[in-house]
Formats: C-alpha cells, structure tokens, sequence
C-alpha cells in the first residue's frame, strides 16, 4: 500500500526541457531507499502539443530526459491517460506557463486529489509579475520603479507609442528591463540602454504577451532564498547567483558554466536574515504553498533589498537553486520530496 504518486512533467512552455529533468531529480529522490517504501511513481509526460502521455512513453521520457518529439496531427486535449484515475497525489514539476501558472492547479483541484505547490490563486499571482507586483506592494516589500504597459498601447498609433516611450524613459531611465508578464526562464526580457532599443524589446515583448512590466535597472547582487510549508513555512540559507553575462538571460541559466551558485551567500547575517523575512512575506502574499524560491537585488554599496520575484515551481534538478538551498539548510533531497508530499496532504485535508 504506497501511496501512488502521479509525476507530471514536460508541459507546454519554454521550459519543457528542464521540466523533464526536475522531473527526474524528483523520480530518483523519491526511489531513494527512504521512501521507496513509502511512494509509487506514476508518471505522466505532457507532450509540447499539450497531449498527456502515461505509461511507457513517459517512463522513457523520465529516465532518457529527453522530449518526444512525435507529435499528434490531431491532438485531444480532453483525453487523460486511464492511469490518472490511480492517482492518489500529483506531484506537478512544470515551468512556466500552462503549469507554474495555476491552469493546471485548476484542472487538478477538480480531481479532488492533493497536490504538491500552490493552488490556483498562488500559482497564477506568482507568475503573472504584474498581479505579483501589485502583492508585494501591498505587502510593505521594497521593490525596484516599475511601469505596465499594453500590447494594445505599444501596438497602437505612432503618435500613442512615441508618448509611451516618452513617459518610460523619462519615470525609469537607462538601462531598464522589459519583460512580458507571464513567463520566466527570462524569455522575452530584455536590457535596454537607450530610445531604439527601448522600442524594439517593447515590440518584441508584446510578441510574447498581451500584458509588459518595464523596470529601472539595478547594479545588484542576485540572491535567493528557499521557502517551505503551508501555513508556517521555514526559509532557508540564502543562495547568491554569479555570472559574467549581462544579465541572467536564458542562455546564461542553461548553460552549463555560466552561472555559479554560492550556497550559503557571503552576506552579512542581518542582511541574511532580513532576506529570510521578506521571503516568508512574500510567500504569503501571493497565498503560495509548499514551496518557492524567492529572488532578490541585494545593492551592496546602499544596503538596500528589493525583491525581484516569487517561483512557485522552482527549477528542481539535483544542481538547482532550490534543493541545493534545502541541502545546505539541513534537509537532503530525498527528505524534501519527501515533506513536500506531506505538505500537500496537509494542505488537502478538510480543515484546511
Ligand atoms: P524570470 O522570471 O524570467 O526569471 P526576472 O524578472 O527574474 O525574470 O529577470 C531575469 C533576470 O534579468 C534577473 O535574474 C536579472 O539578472 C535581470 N533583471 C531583471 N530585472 C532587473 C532589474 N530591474 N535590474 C537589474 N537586473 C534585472
Ligand atoms: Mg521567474
Ligand atoms: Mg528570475
């Protein structure tokens, strides 16, 4: 009588690929003499077409790390393998959109099965900056000028995108950022330093999403801190990220050797603590649970904190941030798959 555990990866968003490999940190984690007793995978692979596969093809999927690339002419999205009826827990490990972002915390919420991570409102709050942003203003947390914008503005007359660009500029300066709304992985983010970049990456977002944050730029230290439980989660060590690249982009995240990880940061323990703090605040401000991994600037020459962003599906392969965190904190990988688990049951059960 192990409880079935239903591993659902690859998904439709850019970060398909890593979502597989997660997946398989996971798988291994949960094979782990400590809780093979304990836990049966089920594994479910969501092809980059949306087409759910079970069984074979997903187990194969999970031990090579590599997509299957055969698609379906006509995909039926409506059509779950027999196997997800067997599941007793999901275990959802996908990035992105159509995943991190509460559409599939909805479909599971209907089967009446618990799941690991956020629900709905935490999932779609932590991945949408914007709603993001807004919480974390609400909440006293110190974040960095920042203004929306709409594809439909930047879209729009000449005359009504020079004015745009105008107020940009002139509320945030150079360099800014400019991001499309609803991804992660830094697709789509751009650094700008002057007017024609400004309007080419404003144009290239609105590609992306309908809805764009463009933020002032900050000479910072990129440091990051691990957040687990419900109700009364623990924050971890605090992780710093060092690179030579620009900024993170995609290729400097998944490239390996771009980036190194510092685990715990050289920061001093006020500074660490602080850090801790606004991440549990965070945390609950977009009524996350389980886990999630908080990012912040960390300006060392001010002093000065300001969060960048909630993950509420962090990258979970063995060298990822997030676990590593847990490791130097005192919990090994397999003890936290383990109590994410728990956490989701916890958070299934009536009075909660
Ligand atoms: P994603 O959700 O795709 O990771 P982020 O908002 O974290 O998007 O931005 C990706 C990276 O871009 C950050 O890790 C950082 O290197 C850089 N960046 C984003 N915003 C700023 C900013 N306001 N100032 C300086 N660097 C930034
Ligand atoms: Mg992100
Ligand atoms: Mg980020």
């Amino acid at each position: 009588n192990k409880l079935r555990v239903g591993l659902l990866f690859g998904g439709r968003s850019g970060e398909h690929e890593v979502s597989i490999i997660s997946a398989r940190a996971i798988a291994q984690g949960l094979e782990l003499e400590e809780n093979a007793n304990k836990y049966e995978i089920l594994p479910f692979y969501i092809q980059k077409d949306g087409v759910w596969q079970s069984g074979v093809i997903a187990q194969q999927v999970l031990e090579s790390g590599f997509p299957q690339e055969i698609l379906s002419t006509t995909p039926n999205l409506w059509q779950f393998p027999p196997e997800t009826a067997q599941v007793e827990l999901w275990f959802p490990i996908l990035h992105g959109p159509n995943g991190e972002d509460g559409t599939i915390q909805g479909l599971l919420t209907l089967t009446q099965v618990p799941f690991v991570g956020s629900g709905v409102l935490g999932s779609a709050t932590g991945m949408d900056k914007i709603a993001m942003k807004m919480a974390f203003a609400q909440a006293g947390l110190p974040q960095v000028k920042y203004k929306t914008v709409t594809r439909a503005q930047i879209w729009s007359n000449p005359c009504v995108f020079t004015k745009l660009c105008d107020e940009l500029e002139s509320a945030l300066g150079y360099p800014c950022f400019v991001k499309p709304a609803n991804l992660g992985s830094s697709v789509g983010i751009a650094k700008v330093r002057s007017r024609q970049e400004l309007e080419v990456a404003l144009d290239n977002a609105a590609t992306y999403d309908r809805r764009i944050i463009v933020e002032a730029g900050v000479v910072a230290r990129e440091v990051e801190c691990a957040v687990l439980g419900n109700d009364n989660p623990k924050a971890s060590v605090i992780g710093e990220i060092t690179f030579d690249s620009d900024f993170y982009d995609y290729e400097t995240k998944y490239t390996p050797g771009k980036a190194d990880l510092f685990i715990p940061a050289n920061l001093p323990e006020v500074v660490a603590q602080q850090i801790q703090e606004m991440a549990l605040q965070a945390f609950a401000a977009v009524d996350a649970a389980g886990l999630s991994r908080v990012d912040f600037f960390y300006v060392e020459t001010t002093g000065e904190i300001f969060i960048n962003e909630i993950n509420t599906l962090p990258g979970f392969t063995s060298t990822s941030m997030y676990p590593q965190l847990w490791a130097n904190t005192g919990i090994p990988f397999a003890q936290l798959v383990d109590q994410l688990i728990q956490l989701a049951i916890e958070r299934h059960s009536p009075v909660n």
